[in-house]
């Protein structure tokens, strides 16, 4: 970026009007877009203008160099987005020329996470198109054509040098103090007979365009974004447009592509627009109209490093992996370098992909753009829409996520190595700590995984569906549906709970629970026997281990119970007694060791008769074999 010169908006305002090219709209259209920021009147105004636009023509061209990650989808949402809006088309191009580069599953990645985040295309590799083929290395013979086509018309040579030689000529030239060294131009005077006939003996060559000197390299060019741009004086060379193996370079093949496939506008991240004067000079060597290019800020993390593999450029899998709706994810994207307008802020800027088509334009953010921390209030308000639209969908997405997260927590317990398809993930370690000690090993008596077949897990998210932000937090927030609870948890909890009270008692009333008389002082051994003695005849099946039936049976127990706190106030001499109901506190203390978590006595049917009963014993034994816990009934209560 550093070799290109920023000749700014200013000038834009002094410029004739360029020759129009896809009618009147779509220059008054490109006006506002590189004016800046328009004022509220223009926006309106520019927004109409949009819906003008004639049909766009986009194309989405990774290199199965790697797997979709936050940037490219963005590039790739945003060419969607300009397609659709425009009643145009989207294209999907692999740009494999570097061979030697491929990962061997990226292709398929890349039609599944693309397909997963909603973006389909309307030509590409897998669909086929009246462009096709749409992988660049079916594509060769068309390369090699127009290379030809560029060789015979002396705008393009053969360079037969070496790979030594050019590193020599390399370090020379930055020895001389050279920023960036190109090429010396050593081929470029080789008569065409000699380049002829040394081809034909089978000397090794690349064929380079001649960037200068005839007349065809216009460098100044028009970005959306970034407004007029020219290269630095010598910063282009004469690149390679075909390598030593045959295979196009990007650069060709890209424009070649771009052309052939009759693509109208490129949107594409700002590490390309230094390439970009190459491509415009070989768009005006082929005497091609350039489409209109859209530099996108690059994405940095808020310590302002640029995102990357290795600096938490995560790839759209692992947000998958984790819980996050594809809905959610495409918005969160979305917004990094865009917005709707003006005023759209907070939850206006809650949009699903009909919505960003209906709103879209191409105003973006200049210069970097830092990634928000948007993702997990995304997430819950997509939650809140599909709960109410299609909640067996959103079952559907989160459940294997879910299961994934139990599943990685289970290996990091037992020290296993990860699993497969499991990505380093910070905040799942932090869960993992969090759930200490109810998750270590060194827990004699647990924690054990009670279910969690997606069937189960299914049930689970119902019960508190609500308060899903992703994955991991949801497997933290719920871990005894998901685990048991061990002793020492139950010991420590029920300490902590019996804090403010003296006593528990349970009133008992012939009329209603609250207007009968308190006995005795009960230990919660005693009270939560008396809960399992109430549950015990209640059949284990599912058609009487039911809500209504648990309620009937529960309520007047859980509402009896109280907690007792005798408070002496000094003042009056006096002795003032506090009561409080506990007897929820104490079912949630069975079951889900006092954890903040889904309402109780659904969670008991989804938990089932036979683990509600061995919670509510173990809780009991784990008290009864450490009565330091208990606020038991003493002998002088008694
Ligand atoms: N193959 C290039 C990439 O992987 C495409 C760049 C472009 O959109 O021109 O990003």
């Amino acid at each position: 970026m550093r070799a290109l010169h920023h000749v700014g908006s200013p000038l834009l305002r002094a410029l004739p009007r360029a020759p129009l090219t896809a009618g009147a709209a779509n220059w008054t259209f490109k006006r506002f877009a590189f004016a800046g920021r328009p004022e509220k009147v223009e926006q309106n105004l520019y927004q109409a203008r949009t819906s003008l636009m004639p049909p766009a023509r986009t194309r989405f061209a990774p290199s199965p160099t790697g797997y979709l990650h936050l940037g490219s989808l963005r590039t790739a949402l945003f060419n969607y987005l300009l397609a659709k809006t425009t009643g145009g088309q989207f294209l999907l191009r692999l740009e494999d020329t570097d061979q030697t580069r491929i990962v061997s599953d990226a292709e398929q990645r890349l039609y599944e996470d693309m397909k997963w985040a909603g973006l389909k295309w309307d030509e590409g590799p897998d669909i086929g198109g009246k462009f096709g083929p749409y992988k660049q290395s079916e594509r060769l013979p068309i390369y090699r054509q127009h290379v030809q086509e560029l060789l015979d018309q002396g705008k393009a040579y053969r360079c037969f040098c070496s790979p030594e030689r050019l590193d020599e000529v390399k370090k020379l030239a930055m020895a001389a103090g050279a920023e960036m060294p190109g090429y010396d131009g050593h081929c470029s005077h080789i008569s065409v007979p000699e380049s002829e006939r040394r081809a034909a003996s089978g000397e090794a060559h690349c064929v380079r365009f001649k960037t200068h000197g005839h007349g065809n390299f216009e460098p100044l060019f028009n970005d959306l974004v970034y407004g007029f741009y020219k290269p630095m004086p010598g910063s282009v060379d004469d690149f390679i447009i075909m390598k030593r193996d045959g295979f196009p370079t990007y650069h060709f093949a890209n424009v070649v592509d771009d052309h052939l496939m009759e693509i109208t506008h490129v949107i594409r991240g700002a590490e390309w627009l230094v390439s970009t004067p190459r491509h415009v000079g070989l768009y005006n060597a082929f005497g091609w109209q350039p489409p209109t290019f859209g530099h996108v800020g690059l994405l940095t993390d808020p310590q302002k490093q640029k995102l990357s593999k290795r600096h938490g450029d995560i790839d759209i899998a692992s947000y998958r992996n984790k819980g996050y709706l594809s809905e959610a994810l495409l918005n969160y994207v979305v917004l990094l370098g865009w917005s709707a307008g003006q005023g759209t802020k907070g939850t206006s800027e809650v949009m699903n992909i009909e919505q960003m088509i209906e709103k879209f334009h191409l105003r973006f953010t200049r210069g970097d753009i830092c990634v928000s921390n948007k993702l997990d209030f995304l997430n819950s308000k997509h939650r809140d829409k599909l709960l109410v639209q299609s909640p067996k969908y959103l079952q559907a997405q989160v459940v294997p996520p879910i299961s994934l997260a139990i599943r990685t927590l289970e290996q990091k317990r037992a020290g296993l190595p990860q699993l497969p398809e499991e990505v380093p993930d910070h905040s799942m370690a932090t869960t993992f700590d969090q759930l200490v000690p109810a998750m270590t090993p060194s827990c004699s008596d647990g924690p054990g995984l009670i279910n969690h077949n997606e069937a189960y897990i299914g049930k689970a998210f119902e019960l508190d569906q609500r308060n899903y932000v992703n994955a991991a937090s949801f497997v933290q927030r719920n871990r005894y549906l998901f685990w048991t609870v061990p002793s020492k948890v139950y010991q420590q909890t029920l300490s902590e709970g019996m804090r403010e009270f003296d006593h528990l008692f349970i009133r008992t009333s012939e009329t209603t629970p609250e207007q009968g008389h308190i006995d005795a002082p009960r230990s919660a051994v005693e009270i939560t026997t008396a809960f399992a003695d109430a549950l015990r005849d209640i059949p284990a099946d599912e058609s009487s281990w039911t809500v209504k039936r648990l309620q009937e049976v529960l309520n007047p127990l859980m509402k009896s119970i109280v907690g007792l706190r005798s408070i002496i106030d000094d003042s009056k001499s006096s002795t003032e007694t506090r009561e409080k109901p506990w007897g929820f506190s104490i079912v949630r203390w069975f079951l889900f060791a006092l954890q903040p978590g889904p309402a109780l006595i659904p969670s008991m049917v989804v938990l089932g008769k036979t683990e509600t009963m061995a919670r509510i014993q173990k809780a009991i034994d784990s008290v009864a074999s450490d009565p330091s816990t208990e606020k038991s009934a003493t002998a002088e209560h008694v």
